[in-house]
């Protein structure tokens, strides 16, 4: 029985994370999150962690009394997920949090040897090459929760030599704008923005879906992973979201994992692996899913991919800089106070601006 400690455990993958964590049995140290204390107050009732954390200092003392019946230890800030990442007999810390907030308690668990199963993607866009070297220098491991990532790392199970990769195909749904050129795409609403056609996530990846972001951030993430060359990592729009990913071989074979639209089975991939256990993932049934379809990703009308390839040419801090620009732009875009395509615009002015 493992014992995890769940960054984010308020949110979309944190939220499907406990689902996985109860059917595998799973003991859960830590929870956290940052202001959404109701429904970490009802989590730490089901599943009793030792520790509970809120980014948010008030919504912290508010949790204290909340739970002042109870033995759990409550914390705030940094130094409360910095204590989540380090609690002492956890087997697996899992990053569900939003931002380039996971960055340090990921460092730091990595630091110590630890298994991280990482849905964070922005923890790896910013600091990649420093989270792969600690991971490395100390003994830590990452297992990708992202579902692309997941299908890959599936796909490479049995690869002894990374030379025999060609490629790494990345899928993406295309988003709810698909099809859509700039002049529309000026006016569409925050609320069109948060209707994804596959998944159901958090806000900022769903923006991030729609504008295409998030695929740069994972060709990004990907880099990092898998230590491929830009140039190996291509993207293709897939609407049905069935092929998570693929890798082709020299021998040009071509692997995928293929499924339905439910994370829930690579967050358990990432808690399991090496092995495969039965789990709460809906099957996919061959018979009646939808016709699989191919096309090139619109890079005129979508700009953020070729953002996000650049800064990866760039290297250094430029993926930092791209993806601290990238939250601003999409919270700014969030609150009402600027319109879709000024986030492309908003990024690639940072790039520019930032040495
Ligand atoms: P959500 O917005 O649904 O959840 C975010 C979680 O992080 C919540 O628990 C939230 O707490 C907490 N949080 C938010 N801001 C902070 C902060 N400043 N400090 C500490 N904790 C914070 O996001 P998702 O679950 O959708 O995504 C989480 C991560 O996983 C992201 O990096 C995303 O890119 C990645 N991911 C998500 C996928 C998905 O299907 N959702 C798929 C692949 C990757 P509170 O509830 O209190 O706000
Ligand atoms: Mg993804």
């Amino acid at each position: 029985m493992k014992k995890i400690s769940l960054l984010g455990s308020t949110g979309s993958i944190g939220r499907q994370s406990l689902e996985v964590v109860e059917t595998l049995g799973c003991e859960v140290a830590v929870l956290t999150a940052n202001r959404n204390i109701e429904l970490l107050e009802i989590q730490c009732r089901k599943f009793r962690p030792r520790l509970a954390v809120c980014m948010d200092s008030e919504a912290a003392e508010t949790l204290k009394i909340k739970l002042a019946d109870t033995d759990i230890k409550v914390m705030s800030g940094m130094e409360g997920l910095m204590e989540a990442a380090l609690w002492d007999g956890v087997d697996i810390v899992l990053t569900a949090v939003m931002g380039m907030v996971g960055l340090r308690p990921t460092l730091a668990a990595l630091k110590k040897g630890r298994r991280v199963a990482l849905a964070n993607k922005e923890t790896l866009v910013c600091a990649g090459e420093l989270v792969m070297e600690a991971a490395e220098r100390y003994g830590g491991e990452i297992l990708p929760v992202d579902s692309e990532h997941s299908a890959i790392f599936q796909s490479l199970q049995g690869c002894g030599n990374r030379g025999e990769v060609k490629r790494l195909i990345l899928t993406a749904s295309g988003g709810p704008f698909f099809g859509k050129k700039r002049e529309e795409l000026e006016k569409v609403t925050v609320k069109e923005a948060l209707r994804h056609p596959n998944w159901s996530m958090g806000a900022k990846i769903t923006v991030d879906s729609a504008t295409m972001m998030n695929k740069g951030l994972e060709v990004i993430e990907a880099m990092r992973l898998y230590a491929m060359p830009l140039e190996k990592i291509s993207v293709v729009i897939h609407r049905e979201s069935i092929i998570h990913s693929l890798v082709e071989y020299c021998d040009n074979a071509i692997l995928a994992q293929l499924g339905t639209a439910d994370m829930r089975l690579p967050i358990q991939y990432a808690l399991t692996w090496p092995e495969r256990v039965p789990g709460p993932a809906t099957p996919l049934d061959l018979l009646t899913c939808p016709h699989l379809t191919f096309f090139a990703p619109d890079e005129e009308n979508f700009p953020c991919l070729a953002l996000a390839n650049e800064a990866a040419k760039e290297g250094g801090t430029a993926t930092a800089i791209l993806n601290g620009a990238n939250e601003a732009a999409v919270a700014a875009f969030l609150a009402g106070r600027i319109g879709f395509m000024d986030i492309p615009r908003r990024v690639e002015k940072a790039l520019k601006a930032v040495p």
